[in-house]
């Protein structure tokens, strides 16, 4: 068997531990004789397992008694829509920062609730950075300010929660979700697709303060998609073996150190590339040095033909998945939690020689 050094951008790569506990327990979990995949979601195991997991994301953020923990289903993208269809009123204006195309489905989506008001947008720079506090254009008095706290595609990160002048923020975290600590008072609601730092595909977990859940004031919200039906309690069927996994990885990231372990891994991680690529003009960061994400580091060669070389050398190494989004080609190395600091070595290695071969 082997495992490459895998830098998809999501679903990403999974902890092997982890994949290696569900191997175990696949077929019959704990001495039940059934797999976790073959019970029911009210039952004791399932049961169990979703109280873990969120025990264990209350520890991790610190989240105290202020929070619902929510897995829902839909990805990122039912969230763009859920957001707005529960707490924007016609009337009523959100901001939302424009850093990219998952900001821009999030803003397509909630003009069709209410207003949106844009306090800045790098989409005249290529998306090549993040705003400082002072350029932000607030509107006044937002329902909340929503921002995505990194870009996957273009590789830049907020350095840390934008200004929002009492607003609530709301967070599309989804390709950071626990690679650092945040600032959870000031959040209304972060929602993160499990598959980048937490898990497989299939759930989205959601957080939401109760005091910003008992601001919901609009009515004839479908069931399934008023988070008041979700937040105390389990509505229908969820994803019960992704949740499952996410708990292991919760699991694994706990015992690791938490986030104190994984925000100095990811320094280090995207230090060693970074600093590969700022030795000369043969790599070319693609994203503004102080908006550079500790996620998604993409880059650029001299020609789309030696990206081409990179990326088939690269595959022949055993370093997969390095492939720009398509919108935006060039390279891209996705360095989540559970990529290790060996595979990014590997790769750095594998930079310098290729620059030493082709530069
Ligand atoms: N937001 C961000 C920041 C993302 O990176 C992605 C997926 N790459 C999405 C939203 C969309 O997520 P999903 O496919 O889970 O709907």
């Amino acid at each position: 068997m082997k495992r490459a050094h895998n830098f998809s951008a999501g679903p990403a790569a999974l902890p092997t531990e982890v994949l290696e506990k569900v191997r175990e327990e696949l077929l019959d979990y704990k001495n039940t004789g059934t797999s976790i995949m073959e019970k029911s979601h009210r039952g004791k195991e399932y049961t169990e397992v979703d109280q873990q997991a969120k025990e264990r994301l209350t520890r991790i953020l610190g989240l105290g008694n202020d929070f619902h923990i929510m897995f829902l289903q839909g990805g990122a993208t039912a969230q763009f829509m859920q957001v707005p269809l529960n707490f924007l009123e016609e009337h009523e204006t959100a901001d939302y920062i424009n850093t990219g195309v998952w900001s821009q489905k999030a803003i397509k989506e909630t003009k069709l609730f209410g207003n949106v008001h844009i306090p800045f947008s790098s989409e005249e720079e290529q998306f090549s950075r993040v705003p400082n506090d002072d350029e932000l254009q607030l509107s006044d008095q937002p329902r909340y300010l929503h921002y995505t706290s990194n870009n996957t595609i273009y590789g830049t990160q907020f350095q840390q929660e934008p200004k929002s002048d009492g607003a609530p923020l709301v967070c599309d975290a989804s390709s950071d979700f626990l690679s650092r600590e945040i600032d959870v008072d000031r959040y209304g609601l972060i929602y993160a697709g499990a598959q980048k730092n937490l898990g497989p595909s299939g759930v989205t977990v959601v957080i939401v303060k109760k005091e910003f859940l008992e601001s919901i004031s609009k009515k004839n919200i479908p069931t399934f998609l008023d988070y008041r039906s979700h937040a105390t309690r389990i509505l229908n069927t969820p994803p019960t073996f992704a949740v499952y996994m996410v708990n292991l990885v919760l699991e694994w990231f706990e015992d690791k150190g938490g986030i104190p372990y994984f925000k100095k891994l990811n320094q280090e991680k995207s230090d060693l590339l970074y600093s590969t690529i700022d030795v000369d003009d043969f790599f070319r960061g693609t994203a503004q040095k102080d908006s550079r994400s500790k996620m998604n580091v993409t880059f650029r060669l001299p020609s789309e033909e030696l990206e081409k070389k990179f990326l088939e050398e690269a595959a022949n190494n055993d370093l997969v998945a390095l492939k720009g989004h398509r919108s935006v080609g060039g390279i891209r190395a996705s360095i989540y939690n559970a990529c290790r600091l060996e595979s990014v070595k590997a790769l750095a290695d594998f930079m310098e020689y290729f620059r030493a071969k082709n530069g």
